[in-house]
């Protein structure tokens, strides 16, 4: 290279990246400080779009030198964007403010680059990820010589795995010569919640198992798998034709954190010979509380088991932990030959490379970031996490009961709380969606973020509860907010049509 190239392309310059890291670094700190309930602020993306074309350099610039205000003010539009993850008034979605320190790592994670597929590629990563899955085990209960962990990206992909290990479980010749191999052994078929999340419907489709052979368990009053009419319902199934692989139970469903009562799922389960899978993605998490570990009794009976840790764990997503009570289930997702990275008598190492339990190659070592505060903080930072979250739902959910105005719909398992304002002077027949009316002027306000879902046919408010910052005080100013928004929205509909 020319001495001139190397001026002219600093990129790669050590001093620059480090004052660049502690200007951002400080725009972070300011940010985190930032105290105040803050909804979603929506800004019309047309005009975003706009404004961040304005920040980029023109197509003329060959080589443009590098312009730290440029950069600085691009940095500073992420930041006033978007959803504001650490403020009291974020209450809508599963994901929150991470434990700072887990960004730094992440930091650490990009700028050395080591795909964590591979042992001899990522080192560390790849004893991290057998460090965490024992200590996680410790609280899932496999038996700690037959287990096994994989990450993934994700808790979706995490899922399309386990149900992939399950398939080819059951039908041994399919990886090999397609669905057709099981025409003879009845219909591939998975049995899933009423309320389980949409990856498994993804999964269904991906796998060639077809969103129709999702056989739908009916859940009882606390929206969990009524066990009682189970059976029936499978029974129901194998009458059809249908060849059911596969049980899925959640441990903290999307719509309310429901937990399923897995040791009678895992009864039913071994009653009928199926692979019980475990959504664990939202709730498995519970498990590192003292508090609330019993409420996943008879986890350690399932065949697989996912776990978000970037959702009840704070650690920067996706960091997804996909565990297998027995390591050679594992090995039954994925078969392929691929000598650049694959030997064909497995090395000591073997227990060490994910990449054979795993869809990706190139994979982001975000096990770092659980790991580093795991091995600094040790387990209480996360169990004071879960504890605060649940006991904040469950504070909140005594509240509504008091208030008559309001409608509870379930009895919180975890840290999802779901109701509805149904006031005595809300008038019969009033056309629209009361509930999401609400919801969307609430958004539009701007201090608070909560979302809505669909329950028994019917629009109701959700709330999740993730943050320290917020509090029971919050909760009232929000449900405050909510009783006058919804008179305001009766009061205007009297006006025009009396
Ligand atoms: C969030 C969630 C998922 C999907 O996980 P991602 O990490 O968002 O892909 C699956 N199942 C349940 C129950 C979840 O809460």
């Amino acid at each position: 290279m020319k001495k001139t190239d190397e001026l002219r392309f600093n990129a790669f310059d050590p001093a620059l990246f480090c004052e660049n890291a502690e200007l951002a670094i400080s725009l972070l700190e300011k940010y985190l400080e930032d105290q105040r309930p803050q909804g979603l602020q929506m800004v019309d993306p047309y005009l975003l779009e706009k404004k961040a074309r304005s920040l980029m350099v023109e197509p003329s610039e060959a080589t443009p030198i590098f312009d730290s205000d440029r950069f600085k003010e691009i940095i500073e539009l992420y930041l006033r964007t978007g959803i504001h993850v650490y403020t009291a008034g974020s209450m809508g979605r599963q994901f929150s403010g991470v434990v700072p320190l887990a960004g730094v790592t992440d930091l650490v994670n990009s700028i050395v680059n080591q795909p964590s597929s591979f042992y001899e590629a990522a080192q560390l990563p790849n004893v991290a990820e057998h460090i965490m899955a024992d200590e996680l085990n410790r609280f899932i209960g496999f038996d700690k010589d037959e287990f096994t962990m994989v990450t993934t990206s994700g808790g979706s992909l995490a899922n399309l795995t386990a149900l992939l290990a399950a398939r080819n479980n059951r039908f041994a010749d399919v990886w090999k010569k397609g669905m057709a191999a099981c025409q003879n052994e009845g219909v591939p078929a998975i049995a899933v919640s009423e309320d389980a999340h949409y990856s498994m419907t993804r999964a269904a489709g991906t796998l060639g198992i077809g969103e129709n052979q999702m056989v739908r368990l009916p859940v009882d009053k606390q929206r969990r798998i009524d066990t009682g009419k189970a059976q029936v319902v499978l029974d129901r199934a194998r009458a059809k034709g249908l060849n059911v692989f596969c049980l899925i139970a959640s441990a903290g469903t999307t719509p309310v954190g429901a937990i399923d009562p897995l040791d009678e799922l895992a009864d039913i389960a071994e009653a009928n010979g199926l692979w019980l899978h475990v959504d664990g993605c939202h709730g498995a998490s519970l498990l590192v509380s003292d508090l609330h570990r019993a409420k996943l009794k008879g986890i350690q009976r399932a065949d697989s088991l996912t776990w978000d840790a970037h959702k009840l764990m704070f650690v920067p997503s996706p960091c997804s932990l996909l565990f297998y009570k027995e390591k050679q289930k594992a090995y039954k997702a994925f078969h392929q030959e691929a000598s650049y990275v694959f030997d064909k008598v497995p090395g000591i190492c073997r227990d060490f490379n994910g990449s054979e339990k795993n869809y990706e190659c190139t994979k982001r070592p975000t096990i770092m970031n659980l790991w580093i505060l795991w091995a600094v903080y040790g387990r209480t930072l996360f169990a004071d996490k879960v504890d605060y979250a649940c006991q904040l739902c469950s504070d909140a959910y005594l509240l509504l009961r008091q208030m008559p105005d309001f409608e509870t719909i379930h009895s919180p398992d975890t840290n999802i709380l779901c109701f509805r304002y149904r006031p005595d002077n809300l008038p019969a027949g009033m056309p629209g969606d009361f509930q999401l009316e609400i919801r969307d002027r609430l958004s539009s306000e701007g201090t608070y973020f909560i979302s809505k879902v669909e329950i028994d046919g019917e629009t109701a408010l959700r709330m999740v509860f993730m943050q320290q910052r917020t509090s029971l005080e919050h909760v009232k100013e929000l449900l405050d907010k909510i009783r006058g928004l919804g008179q305001l929205i009766i009061t205007n509909y009297h006006v025009l049509n009396n």
